[in-house]
């Protein structure tokens, strides 16, 4: 199933952070978001999530329990004390229901995970002692095990040792090899080119989306730039459809 990004509209106090964005993202791809700061593309993951409400304009072909979402690291509370393992199982806690209790399968899933992002040895750890790459691998493992159709990934690769980056987007490609949706944040613009077939390049509104190679050209870089040095981080109101 596709999903359709229709008139969107996303504003903090109604000043809009992504503004009257239209797109349609076909299942299968793999889609990079690429944009300056401050240009909507972590607003944008949130509201795909589910867990960021719409100011105007719809979200169709998606729904909280089909999407499997990695939030900016800098999100993430690893403070709490959690093992490997534990975190991990998070991926499982739709289909546990009430019982709360790993089958023997789900518990080989569990593993086969961790060892597929190679943690494999590092099940009993607590998280917080994990380097910013280990813990990367942990929550791939935990997105591997929700095991869904549509897959979100808010710079996954941010402050990440390359042998990390490697073996995790092996895991990517089995994902779009499987014709699963991964939608993805990044800066990398070598690693859009080099992995990503479709690019939306965002800065509030949509410069361009289609094929990488049709959208990351020189010109729409030097807007994007440009847009990024002029950026200004408030946005004026927007009044359409203002009561
Ligand atoms: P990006 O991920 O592209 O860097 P964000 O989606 O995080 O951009 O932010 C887009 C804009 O919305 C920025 O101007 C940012 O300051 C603003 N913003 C983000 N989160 C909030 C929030 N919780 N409250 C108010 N403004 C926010
Ligand atoms: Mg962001």
């Amino acid at each position: 199933m596709s999903i359709r990004l229709n008139n969107l509209t996303l504003a903090y106090e109604r000043h809009p952070a992504v503004h009257h964005l239209t797109a349609t993202i076909a299942q299968g791809d793999w889609l990079a978001i690429v944009g300056p700061n401050g240009a909507g593309k972590s607003t944008l993951l949130n509201a795909m999530a589910g867990l960021t409400a719409i100011n105007e304009g719809s979200i169709e072909g998606l729904c909280p329990n089909t999407v499997a979402y990695l939030p900016q690291q800098a999100q993430l509370d690893n403070s709490f004390p959690l093992t490997v393992f534990e975190l991990v199982v998070m991926g499982l806690w739709a289909k546990l229901g009430f019982s709360k209790s790993l089958s023997g399968l789900q518990h080989k899933q569990c593993v086969d995970a961790i060892a597929v992002v190679g943690l494999q040895g590092f099940e009993h750890r607590m998280i917080n002692t994990l380097s910013g790459g280990q813990l990367q691998r942990c929550l791939f493992a935990r997105v591997l095990l929700q095991d869904q159709p549509v897959i979100l990934l808010d710079e996954p690769f941010n402050a990440i040792d390359l042998k990390t980056l490697t073996d995790l987007t092996q895991v990517i490609k089995r994902w779009h090899q499987n014709n699963r949706t991964v939608i993805m944040v990044t800066h990398d613009l070598d690693y859009v080119q080099k992995h990503c077939p479709q690019t939306l390049l965002l800065s509030r509104e949509c410069i361009g989306h289609g094929t990488t190679k049709d959208i990351l050209t020189t010109g729409n870089l030097k807007k994007a730039r440009q847009l990024s040095e002029a950026f200004d981080e408030r946005a004026h109101l927007c009044m359409q459809g203002a009561a």
